[in-house]
């Protein structure tokens, strides 16, 4: 009933991505990471290979990976640097709402547009009062005739700075709370728009967050995703997508931990012997591949589910806790591994435990997600066959 092999044009990608990522992504990455450089070098190539808009459809200009072949693309490309792997794959998350619920010419519009144009998006959901409870959002979309006249402002906003379409969400109707938020594509272009502060980050270096503004943006029905008050469930279908990638990206960082960490046990020399003979290494090493494994599994699990266009939104917030406190915790290891090496700055082991920080606060902090997934355990809603 299951197969794990992958085919013959998902070897072909991952293959393809792995060389990529060797070759044009880990010869920077310490340099990206010390001094924040927006890879646009690195990303022309990306795009030449289809790697950008890997899950938009072919018909809008994308590669149109299913979304099990995204995910294997994606821990490849993240293997080397998750800051330059998650430019790469910057689109998959703001995409998400017009692909779920925008209309064809929506589609052929906004993402036909970015695709052509070797464009990026942003997925702008945060504001300074409203992170976890994101239904505090402040940012308004006011309805007057046929416009929507946007005002408000978002914050820590991933490729805020340089995107061209911006998915925002606003509240169409503040006395609804979740039922009266809904979803805007914003081309970059409309007047009213205006970048922020670009935050100075503990990891990720090259990955660029920032504030947006919104004064009087006029926007029309042609910028309304989907029905009008139902943007927050369009939020939630797209971050089930993004966790899974999340747990994708924490798979490459656990992966590349382990790695440098083996590679070390092998070379390091006390007592007169490799510390990879003693066997309290062993057990470190062994604990961080069963994590790896087990969050391989997660994610291709979960891709498949998307795949058979399956709701996943207790297991995708499940996966991303497990993934993230993963790699938090195989990274802490790998520079325990390392010794003071592994410390010092310029080591790949410190930089993936900066990076790893992070993924358990983005698309929902592990408190938030474990309560996603602890409602969707109690309601029943956890039967994956
Ligand atoms: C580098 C970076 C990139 C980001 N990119 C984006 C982006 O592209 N788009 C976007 O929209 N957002 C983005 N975010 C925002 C991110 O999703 C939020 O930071 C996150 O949701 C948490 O919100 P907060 O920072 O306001 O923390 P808070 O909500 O203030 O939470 C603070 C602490 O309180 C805990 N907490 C809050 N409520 C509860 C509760 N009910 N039960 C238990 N604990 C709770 C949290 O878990 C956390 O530990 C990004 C953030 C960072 C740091």
């Amino acid at each position: 009933m299951i197969d794990f092999s992958p085919t013959a044009e998902q070897k072909r990608f991952v293959e393809l991505a792995r060389e990529f990522s060797a070759n044009e992504i880990r010869p920077v990455a310490l340099e990206y990471d010390a001094d924040p450089v927006y890879p646009e070098e690195i990303l022309k190539k990306a795009h030449e290979l289809g790697f950008l808009y890997t899950n938009i459809p072919e018909s809008y200009g994308g590669s149109g990976m299913d979304h099990v072949t995204h995910y294997m693309v994606t821990e490849a490309l993240n293997y080397d640097c998750c800051a330059i792997g998650q430019m790469i794959g910057i689109s998959h998350l703001a995409t998400a709402p017009i692909l779920l619920s925008g209309t064809e010419e929506q589609k052929k519009k906004f993402l036909g547009e970015m695709t052509r144009g070797h464009k990026s998006a942003c997925f702008c959901l945060t504001e300074p009062e409203a992170g976890s409870d994101a239904a505090a959002m402040k940012t308004r979309a006011e309805k007057k005739g046929d416009k929507y006249i946007l005002n408000g402002n978002k914050c820590y906003i991933t490729n805020g700075r340089d995107a061209d379409l911006l998915c925002v969400f606003a509240s169409t109707d503040p006395e609804k709370g979740t039922k009266g938020i809904s979803c805007f594509a914003v081309p970059r272009d409309t007047p009213g728009i205006k970048t922020g502060r670009i935050e100075d980050k503990m990891g990720h270096r090259a990955l660029f967050v920032a504030e947006l503004f919104f004064e009087d943006v006029e926007l029309t029905e042609e910028n309304l995703i989907g029905k009008e008050d139902q943007g927050f469930k369009l939020a939630m279908m797209a971050l089930d997508r993004g966790r899974v990638n999340i747990t994708a990206i924490c798979t490459a960082i656990s992966q590349r931990a382990l790695d440098e960490a083996a590679k070390w046990a092998n070379e390091r020399v006390q007592f007169g012997q490799t510390i990879g003979s003693f066997q309290g290494i062993h057990f470190m090493l062994s604990d961080m591949y069963q994590q790896i494994i087990a969050c391989r599994a997660l994610y291709l699990q979960l891709g498949w589910m998307l795949d058979q266009q399956r709701r996943c939104t207790t297991e995708a917030a499940s996966a991303k806790c497990f993934a993230s406190d993963a790699a938090m915790k195989t990274t802490t290891d790998a520079v325990q591994i390392l010794g003071g090496s592994g410390y010092m700055k310029g080591s790949v082991a410190e930089k993936l435990m900066r990076d790893a920080k992070l993924t358990q606060i983005f698309e929902g902090t592990n408190q938030i997600n474990r309560i996603v997934s602890g409602r969707g355990v109690l309601s029943g809603k956890n039967l994956l066959f």
